[in-house]
This record gives structure tokens, C-alpha cells and sequence, in this order.
């Protein structure tokens, strides 16, 4: 069990945790996370409860080192000032340099922004990789902006978000709404103001100069390769099954190339607008063309093959939940994937439910899910192949070299399946058996912990 209903045995974590509500009662999504984190590490902390009140481990854990918040303002083609906000949370730094990506989407908020660097900590550590946790963005909607926008929008976020990044302090990358091309303004804004050519100060760059091959595709394919890994641990195997993948953006588009790779028929995709289903296979071509060259809404598909089905998104559950699969990737954002289309999903017969985004099942669906003996691939882990590879991009620029394509892929697929492992192994050891969301907020939490006791109090 790991929803915030649930009896807690340890007073020393209940307390954490009510007070941390209380403080940040208005923030839903960070309190969403912290729950869904925290309860589920309760047999290690019933072990260590001693030592971790002692150094007042979980308070420092549940309060960012820093949270930046300014203002952003820029002016539109119309030659009319707009004036946005932008953020940027340095929760932990424990393990290395702050890291994690910008989000530029109208529902930014602190709340957001503190759920997504705070599972973010947790998704790093698994890694094994040396950085700590953080993310950043802003409300601003880049949708139905000139691209000339979108560079003035950037580099106004860029004079302010400048003071506070670097390659040894806090490392962007992207995220919803953030992509090759609003990376390549950030830097060169960046680039512009510090008058120095420092590479690795932002992940995701053009190949151009200093990104990494293999970065863009990372977070699908680190997915799939999760994905493989627990069914073969569960005796299933993956080529032959069919999937939905919510989505058509960077994740969902990469881990779509990636199952088709490993012989699942992707049959459904989706935007915020609606939902495409093809019964014959999603034609990977066309979404491509669709979101990564006209930037254009998924219903376009029709345009390519008439014989597929649009369906408009109303009511609670999005129309992409209805069709029937064998595995399920909410690769979109937060919260799609409440009880109630978890259930429509158990009905319908699935057997996996692998999390492309970040939290796209409230704590109420996994737990859902997990009773009803679904596998469940746990964002923090599942998609860590992202970040993962964005720390190849680092080491790659502190070295001054370029790895292969395939290079940096085999290295992302031996971290996803490390990964795994970590993540099976943690959820034995505590009788938490095919408990995947459970095993990685264990294995993740031990590596912090000891980090920040090592370090002292600070
Ligand atoms: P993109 O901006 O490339 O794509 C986002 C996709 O999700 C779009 O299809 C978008 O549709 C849809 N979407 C966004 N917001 C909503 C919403 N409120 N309701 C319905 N659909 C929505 O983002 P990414 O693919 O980069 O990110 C997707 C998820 O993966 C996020 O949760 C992100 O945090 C997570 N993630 C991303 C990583 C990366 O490397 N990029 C790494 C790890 C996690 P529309 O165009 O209609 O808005």
C-alpha cells in the first residue's frame, strides 16, 4: 500500500508528514508526491528511526535548498509587454549538481515545480549518476507563439534563471514545452551574458554544439528497455503485445519508435485535444511530421491515414484510456490517470502500466493498479533514462568528446537495466515482491540518506 490513507506505524513520519501538509497546504501535487514517497518508506524508517530523528533527516528532506521565483517579461509581436513568472527549485544537492528540466506550460505553479524536483531527487539517485535534484519553468504557453516568441520569451527567462545555473551548480534541461529549439535560445543567451563557452550548462543542446546523440530519444527508449526488464523478470514477454501511449510529444514519440523496435503494436496516441486509434499500427512518420515539424494537433493524422479513428476529449477520462491494450504508457503529464480510468483500464484487461511522465497515475490508481496485480514501472525510475543520458551529455562536454549513437544507446540501456535491478532488488528485501514503486523510492531514499548524513547538518 502506499496512499496517505493508510495507518502509519512510525509517529516520526506521520509527524513529518502532517506537518509538512500543514505548512504547504495549498501546494497538491508536491503533497500528492511526498505522500506517495514517504509512506512507502516506512520499513526503512521504522529501522533507522533513531538515527534519522537525530539529524532531523526527513525535515531537511521534504524542505528545497533554495526556490528561485521572478519575474519574466518580454514583448510579443504586437509590440505588447507581457510579463510571466519563472522558477527554478534546488531542492537537494546531496548527490551532485542540481538537476532536471524547465516545463513551460500555463499550469505551472510552485506546487509543480516542488513535486517535480522532489521526485526528481529520487529518479537521479537511481541513476547512479552524480546529481542531485531540480527543476524549473514557467506559466508561459508556447503554443500559438512565432518562433521569434519563443526566442525573446527564452532569452528574458535566461537574464534572470543566469545567476543562479552553472555546470558545477545546476544543470536545465527540457521538459513539456521545452525542446531542442528552446534549448538552443537559453543557451545562447547564456552564452551571450557570461561570455564563455560553457557546454555544460544546459542538456539537450543541438549536436551542433555539445549536445549529445541519443539524448532525444532517451527517455522512450529508456522506458521500453524498463519495461522489457519487468515483464522478462515476470516470465512475459514484450514482442507481441499491443499498447496505448499517451502523448505525441518528445517522451511519448520515443518510446513509441522504441516498442515498435521491440515488436509491440502501438495502437493509440493522443494530444491534450484528443485521442488517434489505428488499429493496423500507429504510423510513426506521420506523428512525427505532425508534432516535431508542423507542431500541429494529433487529429491531423486522419490527413495520413483515413481509416483511423479521431475521438475528441470530454469528461473526466481521457478518450485514449477506452481502448484496450495490453500495456499502458501515460507518457503526457501529471495526474491522467485517476481511480476512475484506472479501473476502465483494469476492466479492459491490461497487464503493465509503464510511466513515461512524471506522476501521471494519482496515488489512488497505482495502488489500484498494484491490487489488482498489474506491474507498474514507477515514473521516478522508468523515465530516468532521460536525465540519465543528459548526464552522458555532461560528461561528454567536460571531456570534450562525442560518443556514437549507439554508444551512448548501449550505455542508456545498461542504466535502465541497473536500474531495474536496484529497483527488484529493494522490494525484496522488504517483502514488497513485484512492488516496483515501492522498491524505487527504497533503493533512491538509501542513497540519499546516507549522503546527507555523511555531509552533516546543512
Ligand atoms: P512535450 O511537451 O514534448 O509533450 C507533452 C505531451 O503531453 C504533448 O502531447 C501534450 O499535448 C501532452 N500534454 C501536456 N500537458 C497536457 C495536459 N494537461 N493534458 C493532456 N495532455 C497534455 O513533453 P515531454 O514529452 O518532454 O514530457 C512528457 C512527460 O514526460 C512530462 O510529464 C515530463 O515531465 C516527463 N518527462 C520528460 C522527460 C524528457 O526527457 N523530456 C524526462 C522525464 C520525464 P498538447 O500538445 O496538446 O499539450
Amino acid at each position: 500500500m502506499i496512499t496517505s490513507e493508510r495507518q502509519l506505524r512510525s509517529d516520526y513520519l506521520r509527524k513529518v508528514i502532517e506537518e509538512t501538509e500543514a505548512k504547504n497546504s495549498h501546494e497538491k501535487e508536491f503533497i500528492q508526491a511526498l505522500k506517495e514517497v514517504l509512506s512507502s518508506l516506512e520499513p526503512v524508517i521504522i529501522k533507522n528511526e533513531e538515527l534519522f530523528k537525530s539529524v532531523s533527516l526527513l525535515e531537511r528532506l521534504v524542505e528545497p535548498e533554495r526556490i528561485v521565483s521572478f519575474r519574466v517579461p518580454w514583448i510579443d509581436d504586437k509590440g505588447q509587454v507581457q510579463v510571466n513568472r519563472g522558477y527554478r527549485v534546488q531542492f537537494n544537492g546531496a548527490i551532485g549538481p542540481y538537476k532536471g528540466g524547465l516545463r513551460f506550460h500555463p499550469s505551472v505553479n510552485q506546487s509543480i515545480m516542488k513535486f517535480l524536483s522532489f521526485e526528481q531527487i529520487f529518479k537521479n539517485a537511481l541513476t547512479g549518476l552524480p546529481i542531485g535534484g531540480g527543476k524549473g519553468g514557467s506559466d508561459f504557453d508556447p503554443k500559438g507563439k512565432s518562433d521569434f516568441e519563443i526566442m525573446k520569451f527564452c532569452q528574458s527567462f535566461m537574464n534572470e534563471l543566469q545567476k543562479y545555473i552553472g555546470q558545477d551548480l545546476d544543470v536545465p534541461a527540457g521538459d513539456i514545452g521545452v525542446g531542442g529549439r528552446e534549448i538552443g535560445y537559453l543557451f545562447g543567451q547564456y552564452r551571450k551574458i557570461k561570455n564563455t563557452y560553457e557546454a555544460g550548462v544546459l542538456t539537450g543542446k543541438g549536436l551542433e554544439y555539445g549536445g549529445s546523440l541519443a539524448r532525444r530519444e532517451a527517455t522512450g527508449y529508456g522506458l521500453m528497455y524498463f519495461m522489457r526488464e519487468m515483464l522478462n523478470a515476470n516470465n512475459i514477454e514484450l514482442n507481441g503485445k499491443t499498447a496505448i501511449i499517451s502523448g505525441s510529444g518528445n517522451v511519448a514519440i520515443y518510446a513509441c519508435e522504441k516498442a515498435q523496435a521491440l515488436g509491440v503494436k502501438v495502437v493509440a496516441m493522443c494530444d491534450s485535444s484528443g485521442c488517434i486509434y489505428d488499429e493496423n499500427g500507429i504510423n510513426l512518420n506521420a506523428i512525427k511530421e505532425i508534432k516535431e515539424v508542423k507542431r500541429a494537433r494529433i487529429k491531423e493524422y486522419l490527413n495520413y491515414v483515413p481509416t483511423a479513428k479521431y475521438t475528441e476529449n470530454n469528461g473526466t477520462t481521457p478518450a485514449i484510456y477506452n481502448i484496450k491494450a495490453d500495456i499502458i504508457l501515460p507518457c503526457a503529464t501529471q495526474n491522467d490517470i485517476n481511480l476512475e480510468t484506472a479501473k476502465i483500464i483494469v476492466a479492459n484487461g491490461a497487464i503493465a502500466v509503464g510511466e513515461g511522465a512524471n506522476m501521471p497515475c494519482t496515488n489512488e490508481a497505482v495502488e489500484y493498479f498494484i491490487e489488482n496485480k498489474l506491474l507498474v514501472a514507477p515514473g521516478k525510475a522508468a523515465n530516468a533514462g532521460g536525465v540519465a543520458t543528459s548526464a552522458l551529455e555532461m560528461s561528454q562536454n567536460s571531456t570534450r568528446c562525442s560518443w556514437t549513437f549507439e554508444e551512448v544507446d548501449q550505455k542508456l540501456e545498461k542504466i535502465m537495466i541497473n536500474i531495474f535491478k536496484q529497483c527488484s532488488e529493494s522490494a525484496k528485501e522488504y517483502d514488497f515482491d513485484n512492488n516496483y514503486v515501492v522498491g524505487a523510492n527504497i533503493a533512491a531514499f538509501k542513497k540519499i540518506s546516507g549522503a546527507m548524513i555523511a555531509q552533516g547538518i546543512i
